[in-house]
């Protein structure tokens, strides 16, 4: 797993100051789904999980 391309990910996220109730999505393509691979990795010091859909989990292991 390249730690590179997850934080890419996470930088490339916009946050949302307010809270937000929804269904799960993947941290990538944003599909909407029920299981997903969970990912942990430090940033900065902090605890990081994201979450991948099997096809992005794919890609993810490949780089
Ligand atoms: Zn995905």
């Amino acid at each position: 797993m390249n730690k590179k391309i997850l934080l890419k990910t996470v930088q490339s996220w916009n946050i949302n100051p307010k809270p937000k109730y929804r269904g799960f999505r993947c941290a990538n393509c944003q599909k909407y789904m029920h299981k997903a691979w969970h990912i942990w990795f430090d940033y900065k010091g902090f605890k990081c999980e994201i979450h991948l859909c099997r096809k992005c989990y794919k890609k993810y292991k490949e780089n």
